[in-house]
């Protein structure tokens, strides 16, 4: 029998979050008028016993399904698509990249809201602005109520604000501005007011060579190219954006700010506040669901002109989107480590050239990649040689502490540096990449040491909380008084954490105030806010943290910097660790002497003639960067060839192995890829699993590619693959 209605049907083939990487065919809605639905539309369709949200990617009159076996859609939720073309277009090209399904990539682009199907509605915005009493009254009035007063000078620079903008500005604003309402000072408005008023640009100059940046990204406006501005931290970077930025407000263009750790650059945020008097929003992990799709749908309506955000705001839909920045372009953090592992400077790249808008990467250790492209002209470098306004470049010495007598990991010659600047109220920095008070518990008599049980590991001793605790997996337990295995009871700590250098140093210098800064010490929410107010409103003496210490802040009274242990990062597996260690040194070496003081940083070392050391010391960072670029093209590693890795885990090691042995066997008809391994992952095992991994390298990108597409065919057909977990790196960053 011949069904007619069924010749005329669409189908819909929808992405769904799911791992399956294909699409799912379903009958539009029954009884609903779809003709104006658009791709990108969100839909409710049933799935197995229940049902999802997917997204509209194709309509076709074929499913290779019959049709009597097909269901239909639930619910179209979206009467428009919230995604454009390009936004579309952007999201299929970094599923294929990445070999990742549609779905999955489909649905990181939405708030977690969206996703799971609430209606795209804003909230309803209030309004505030000033009464003409609030005009006109004499601030002073209000100088014993010195928020009110501060709120109220805001007011009167920027015209009507939403409540949204104050409260990211400050999370007490509401009760201010209830207190200002109740003075009828402030009224509440009701026009959506989200327009530029004016760009509060200083009145001083920018320095030659910030102008000759400026000059090149503004011409270059309207069309594709990438740029990376390279300037130590303080040759004034920020300001050139922001000049920038204000070009592309002028035309009523939206911009894309892309930074590694939001909360960690709060000065960030209060600068673009008090420059720009149009609507920023602000995207980080942070933020409540709603308050995030709040800032989406923004973007997305072109009612805001500024989108400050992390990795994961890249792919937040814009009205009018004019240009990308991407600050600290080097920073791992811009690589997914999880699911769907993009690098958001790389795919950024792409949405540049889809747009037709340029991208302008920053940073004051570019990684080798970007100035790879440099090199190979793919991008036009820009140049801030030296720091802005009057502060003058921290000194680097290595502080050769072999034979030296230490406490607790610092040597007298530090010590002594650390009393001289504290003499002069000036603040001092230690950096130490290890938190918790020591990385080993071993046991004086039989050399027994405190192992994590499932993993590869050492357990870490927390002395605060008497606890031991794996750093790789949730395992903890309290800290034994005897050795488990001779009943000794002396149970010596090996090695340094920020603890116990905490210890050390409030012993040292009493009467001093020393804030620790680590993921431990910064748990609580608002913490670390806390800690940096403190130490910006000069409270603080000594500042001792980890790689936290390395993003982003500014603290102007930091006139020493002192790296505990640069040692530890000399020797790696992983040929990525060198670009690393010098990047991080680089940055901790930036927090000191922001202003007009002279920075002294101190490295101590058991490796004073190490190559890496001397050469960034004596030559910096570019010469490094040389260097290390000749020693990857010798080894013919990236950026002169690319890589995928993958990753594979199981409770049984035989099993993983095995499984990715075949693999390779499978695969070795690819003769222009080199395929590494099965070797076990540098941790080789972790949380109860074992771990190895498959390298794949290829001096072309797709013959790599064509690799990876027929692997993942093979894999969704082996039996030994659902009895593994695995995952696929593109660009992998770090081989862990
Ligand atoms: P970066 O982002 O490279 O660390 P910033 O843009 O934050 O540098 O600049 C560092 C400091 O110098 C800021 O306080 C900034 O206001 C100031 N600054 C920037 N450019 C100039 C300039 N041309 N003249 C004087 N001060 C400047
Ligand atoms: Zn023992
Ligand atoms: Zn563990």
């Amino acid at each position: 029998m011949v069904n007619l209605h069924h010749e005329t049907t669409c189908i819909f083939k929808v992405a769904i979050p799911s791992p399956l990487n294909r699409l799912f065919d379903y009958l539009p809605p029954i009884g609903v008028d779809y003709q104006h639905i658009q791709l990108g539309c969100r839909l409710q369709v049933p799935f197995g016993n229940s049902h999802k949200i997917g997204y509209l990617v194709a309509i076709s009159q074929h499913s290779d399904v019959p049709i009597d076996k097909l269901k239909a859609t639930i619910q179209i939720l979206d009467q428009q698509s919230l995604l454009s073309p390009q936004d579309l277009q952007l999201l299929h090209w970094a599923s294929q990249y990445y070999h990742h399904p549609l779905g999955q990539v489909i649905a990181t682009a939405f708030p977690v809201s969206l996703r799971q199907g609430k209606i795209a509605q804003r909230q309803q915005q209030k309004t505030y602005g000033l009464t003409a009493l609030g005009y006109q009254i004499d601030s002073e009035t209000l100088r014993r109520a010195p928020k009110q007063k501060a709120l109220l000078a805001w007011f009167k620079e920027h015209g009507n604000t939403p409540e949204s903008a104050l409260s990211l500005k400050d999370a007490n604003a509401k009760a201010t501005i209830k207190q200002l309402l109740s003075k009828q000072l402030l009224e509440l408005k009701h026009t959506e007011m989200l327009a530029p008023v004016h760009n509060a640009i200083p009145d001083w100059p920018c320095n030659a060579p910030q102008q000759q940046a400026i000059t090149a990204v503004v011409a270059g406006l309207s069309t594709f190219q990438v740029f990376l501005l390279e300037g130590v931290t303080g040759s004034g970077k920020t300001e050139v954006y922001m000049r920038i930025i204000s070009e592309v407000l002028a035309r009523g263009q939206q911009v894309l700010v892309l930074v590694p750790e939001i909360t960690l650059t709060p000065q960030l945020e209060e600068r673009f506040f008090s420059r720009f008097a149009v609507a920023i929003s602000v995207s980080h992990s942070r933020l409540t669901d709603n308050q995030r799709q709040e800032a989406w749908l923004q973007m997305q309506q072109g009612v805001c002109s500024i989108m400050l955000g992390t990795r994961s705001a890249l792919f937040t839909p814009f009205k009018n989107l004019g240009l990308i920045i991407l600050d600290e372009e080097h920073d791992a953090s811009f690589k997914q480590q999880e699911g769907f592992r993009f690098s958001a400077r790389d795919v950024a790249v792409v949405r540049g050239k889809l747009l037709g808008i340029p991208v302008l990467l920053g940073s004051a250790t570019p990684s080798l990649e970007s100035l790879y492209n440099v090199q190979k002209q793919r991008y036009q470098w820009l140049h801030l040689p030296e720091r802005a306004g009057n502060a003058s470049a921290p000194s680097l010495q290595l502080l050769d502490i072999r034979n030296k007598k230490m406490q607790e990991g610092l040597s007298e010659q530090l010590l002594a540096e650390i009393r001289q600047t504290l003499e002069k109220q000036e603040q001092v920095l230690l950096f130490l990449n290890r938190r918790g008070f020591a990385p080993t518990l071993i046991c004086h008599s039989c050399a027994w040491v405190a192992r994590c049980p499932r993993c590869d590991a050492n357990l870490v001793i927390h002395a605060q909380q008497r606890q031991l605790r794996c750093h790789h997996c949730a395992a903890e337990q309290s800290l034994p008084s005897r050795c488990p295995a001779c009943q000794d009871v002396q149970l010596t700590a090996l090695g340094l954490g920020t603890e116990r250098v905490e210890q050390v140093l409030a012993r040292l210098f009493t009467g001093k105030t020393i804030i620790r800064l680590d993921r431990d010490s910064t748990q609580r929410k608002g913490s670390l806010e806390n800690y940096l107010a403190q130490i910006n409103s000069g409270a603080a003496d000594i500042i001792l943290g980890t790689q936290m210490l390395a993003k982003g802040h500014h603290f102007a009274n930091v006139t020493l910097v002192a790296i505990l242990d640069v040692d530890s990062g000399l020797f790696s597996v992983d040929f990525h660790a060198a670009e690393k260690l010098a990047q991080l040194v680089v940055q901790v070496a930036g927090r000191a002497g922001r202003e007009e003081k002279l920075g002294k940083v101190l490295m101590q070392t058991r490796k004073p003639d190490h190559p890496l050391l001397t050469t960034l010391i004596q030559e910096g960072y570019q010469r490094f960067a040389e260097i290390a670029l000749a020693e990857r093209k010798d080894a013919q590693l990236p950026p002169y060839s690319y890589q995928a890795l993958l990753r594979a885990q199981a409770n049984d090691a035989d099993v993983v192995y095995v499984f990715l042995q075949q693999l390779a066997e499978l695969l070795r008809g690819h003769a222009k890829v080199q395929i590494l391994g099965p070797i076990p992952a540098p941790m080789a095992k972790r949380a109860g699993l074992f771990r190895y991994q498959l390298l794949f390298q290829a001096r072309q990108r797709p013959v790599l590619h064509s690799l990876l597409e027929d692997m993942l065919a093979q894999i969704a057909n082996m039996k030994q693959a659902k009895k593994v977990r695995w995952s696929l790196d593109v660009d992998p960053v770090d081989l862990y």
